[in-house]
């Protein structure tokens, strides 16, 4: 077992090697402190384009491989990430700020879809069709898309990796990762462990750098990689798309959103108040299920704020490292800086600040709500991903739904209600990919992950997430007299 100094790696693995990438180097800063983690050495593109050509020929022995020997080895790799969880938490918390406790949590929904996939490699099914004529038989099968470009955000730095590796190497895909320059870390102890799995070289590279927009154009016009999957920002999901257009590449999107979520006036207030205080506050709010507005049903609005409020002054915020700590930093400064701009924002606009407000040292800003919220304030549009909630006060099933859908996104919502009926028709008419009902943390690999709208294409987990990760092919066999 490795402690977590012996995880921390500053190059990228291309080809099964260590690389330094030629472009210099970066720091890793861990948010909480400012200290630095780690200095990177920065990869240029012609590293990543080495990367592209090792995952390109490391593709056939791959796919050629019995879906079982596969599984095997995602299963060796599973049992690693698991009984190093200790060590690749510190260093997740070392490199992004996230409390130790959320880390761990993290690094078991990370191994889960490792596991999930090892399962479904053997269960990639296809089918046979009766033959459209007497003399015809037709198969169905479904075979790996090729090398899968997979582009990552700092907020989940293992999980959205493995969310997206454990399908495409489960299919018999291969795979170059860049993660977020913030948090190279997580991703390089991931597959340093990969590697001790047994993964042939080539199989899965990751390439570190700051050279963002470049690695990103290269992966999306290079003709050996067949698919990019993509975990960010609305913004960056459209450039990617636009990239990747001429070739009419395949992409999957998880991008931002800007989830509701509503308390009818029969909802059990505490049940609600917990789930607020979950899908609002995880990682300091930076996830993109977190829970951007909460609607609240007028006739319960003072008793809901004031168990909320009451909720938010008990988060413990400080260091990561420290236990007992269940709010930690935000990312870096210009995170800290945006959630002072909302707040200023929305004062402006007549919101009541009912708790926080405030930046703290380092990129610490205070677990806040604003009260009296309305639709004219910037974060009733754009997602937040931060520390403020917002309360929304609503009158009728109708127009908590036309509050609710009122946004370019479409990721996860939330309602609270004890009714059946509203519980139908509101999951019913939530122009979302996901609806949490009585229920604030919905994320698990068994599930199909995924938005609608502006928020994305594609579903990621669950027996759905092989299908992005294959093509179909049909074979129609003749003169069957
Ligand atoms: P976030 O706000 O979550 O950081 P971004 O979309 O900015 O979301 O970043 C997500 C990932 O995309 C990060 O790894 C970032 O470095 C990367 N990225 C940023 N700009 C580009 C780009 N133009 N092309 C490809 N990747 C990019």
């Amino acid at each position: 077992m490795k402690n977590y100094k012996e995880l921390i790696y500053d190059q990228s693995h291309v080809n099964g090697q260590w690389v330094s990438g030629g472009s210099g180097t970066f720091k890793v800063v861990n948010p909480a402190d400012g200290t630095e983690v780690a200095t990177v050495h920065d990869a240029d593109v012609a590293l990543v384009e080495q990367a592209i050509q090792a995952a390109a020929v490391a593709f056939g022995p791959w796919k050629a491989l019995a879906a079982k020997e596969r599984s095997v080895i995602m299963y060796r790799w599973y049992d690693l990430l698991i009984s190093h969880k200790e060590a690749l938490a510190t260093i997740m918390t070392l490199e992004c700020g996230k409390p130790l406790v959320e880390s761990r949590g993290e690094v078991d929904y990370a191994a889960s879809f490792i596991q999930w996939f090892a399962e479904e490699a053997k269960r990639v099914y296809g089918d046979v069709i009766p033959g459209f004529t007497a003399d015809r038989r037709v198969l169905v099968v479904k075979q790996p898309i090729g090398v899968v470009g997979v582009i990552t955000p700092w907020n989940f730095p293992l999980a959205m990796i493995t969310r997206k590796l454990g399908p495409a190497l489960a299919v018999g895909c291969t795979a170059v990762v860049r993660p977020s320059e913030e948090t190279p870390l997580s991703a390089l102890a991931m597959v340093a462990l990969a590697e001790q799995a047994g993964f042939p070289k080539g199989v899965i590279n990751v390439v570190v750098g700051t050279q963002a927009a470049a690695t990103g154009k290269l992966l999306c016009e290079s003709p050996l990689v067949s698919k990019i999957s993509f975990t960010g920002s609305t913004r960056v999901g459209q450039i990617l798309s636009s990239q990747s257009a001429f070739m009419l590449k395949k992409l999957s999107l998880e991008l931002g959103g800007n989830a509701p979520f509503i308390v009818f006036e029969d909802a059990d207030i505490n049940a609600a108040v917990r789930g607020a205080i979950a899908g609002k506050f995880r990682f300091s709010g930076q996830t993109c299920v977190c829970v951007n507005r909460i609607l609240v049903h007028e006739k319960i609005y003072d008793q809901f704020a004031e168990r909320f409020v009451q909720a938010v002054s008990e988060l413990k915020v400080g260091n990561g490292m420290e236990p007992g700590v269940n709010f930690g930093p935000l990312i870096n400064k210009k995170a800290m800086d945006r959630m002072e701009l909302l707040v200023s924002d929305a004062l402006a606009k007549g919101g009541e600040l009912l708790f926080g407000g405030k930046k703290q040292d380092n990129y610490f800003f205070l677990p806040t709500v604003i009260g009296n919220a309305q639709a004219n304030m910037d974060f009733a549009r754009e997602e937040i991903f931060g520390p403020i909630a917002p309360l929304f006060k609503f009158k009728t099933d109708e127009e908590a739904i036309q509050m609710a859908n009122d946004t370019i996104y479409g990721l996860a919502s939330y309602f609270y209600t004890q009714d059946l009926t509203r519980t139908w028709k509101v999951s019913e008419a939530l122009e979302y990919g996901i609806v949490g009902v009585n229920e604030g943390l919905i994320s698990s690999e068994s599930v199909p992950f995924g938005g609608v709208k502006y928020s994305g294409k594609g579903r990621e987990g669950s027996k759905y997430g092989i299908d992005d990760y294959t093509e179909i092919k049909y074979v129609c066999m003749g003169n069957i007299n």
